[in-house]
């Protein structure tokens, strides 16, 4: 059994696609189509659809709708266009779902991260910025389509959210141009549409500790998978892994977790949940993914051992060194 990611697809006339550096991480996008010419249009749409939602929600923007979110909201409510509207009120309500597990308001403390410079805030930032995560001091308008906060010093970040977002919005695109078999990626978050023609696409998660090496393999057709690691995005100091899953409650890192991965229907919610387990930790967050019927999840707890969802069967035992190439 091999597992098949965009890179490692034996290339076909018919098989098209790219892998492109954005929204700080790698977005590839792999489909089936009779005229090559026609399927590497589609794929710089889907890539020019990235760019699009990128613009509308990245905080690194200065003058994306978000940037300006969180320097006005506190003072006066914001239009945020349909859009952006519907997936703050989509991450509101998985907060709710998820008890402020996931909470798009992380960022207040969010923000005195730099991975690549290796700097996280101290103590008493962490305590000061700590107060403003709450996802209830977010207020949402449905009338007049604004935002507003109910403090200063409140910040959103849809970091756990919005690749799950982009990865369904390219699939969109790929089905209504009659695209049957495609895969979309954004760093950890997949979406696929229908199969590798005749054999399910396989996707690999991660074995957390060993870069390039695949844990476990799961075969999926015409559904969302997402991964939140804690070696995505980190730096180390001592025996402390500083990385980008913050838990809410604390303000820092949230512990127990190796890797959180979630698979479903839609990958907005796949991508906000996987976030949302590894912050649960192995016990609350497959009880609530044993409420939710669509969703299954494997997580990779702090010793490497792999939990699986009520409704999964436990696959066969894999050999963590075969030559399976990760995403
Ligand atoms: P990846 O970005 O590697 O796909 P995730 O989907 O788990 O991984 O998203 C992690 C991102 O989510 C972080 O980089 C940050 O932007 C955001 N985030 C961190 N902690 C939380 C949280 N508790 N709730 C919501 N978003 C979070
Ligand atoms: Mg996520």
């Amino acid at each position: 059994m091999v597992a098949i990611f965009a890179i490692s697809i034996p290339v076909q006339a018919e098989w098209v696609g790219d892998a492109r550096p954005l929204m700080g991480t790698e977005v590839s996008v792999l489909l089936w189509h009779d005229d090559p010419a026609v399927g590497e249009q589609l794929v710089d749409q889907v890539f020019a659809e990235v760019e699009r939602i990128n613009q509308l929600m990245s905080t690194y923007i200065e003058d994306s709708r978000i940037s300006e979110i969180n320097r006005l909201a506190a003072e006066e409510p914001v239009v945020a266009g349909d859009e952006l509207f519907l997936i703050i009120r989509r991450s509101l309500d998985i907060s709710v779902l998820t008890l402020g597990a996931f909470d798009i308001t992380y960022d207040s403390v969010g923000q005195h991260y730099d991975f690549r410079k290796h700097q996280r805030p101290d103590a008493e930032t962490i305590e000061a910025e700590r107060q403003h995560i709450d996802y209830r001091l977010v207020d949402l308008n449905q009338a007049a389509g604004t935002v507003s906060f109910r403090e200063k010093g409140v910040r959103i970040n849809l970091g756990g959210i919005a690749k799950g977002y982009v990865v369904e919005r390219g699939v969109d695109i790929l089905r209504m141009h009659g695209i049957q078999n495609a895969i979309v990626t954004a760093g950890g978050d997949s979406r696929l549409l229908g199969d590798r023609r005749g054999q399910p696409w396989m996707v690999g998660i991660r074995d957390p500790r060993n870069e390039g090496q695949v844990a476990i393999s799961v075969p999926l057709e015409d559904e969302a998978i997402s991964t939140s690691g804690d070696y995505e995005r980190y730096f180390e100091e001592g025996d402390v892994r500083y990385h980008h899953i913050i838990q809410p409650r604390t303000g820092a890192p949230a512990s127990g977790v190796h890797s959180a991965t979630v698979f479903g229907p839609d990958a907005v919610i796949t991508d906000a949940l996987s976030t949302s387990v590894f912050v649960m930790g192995v016990d609350q967050g497959l009880r609530l993914i044993a409420t939710l019927p669509d969703y299954e999840s494997i997580v990779i707890d702090a010793a490497g051992r792999i939990y699986y969802s009520d409704g999964l069967q436990q696959p066969e035992a894999q050999d963590f060194d075969s030559p399976i190439t990760d995403e």
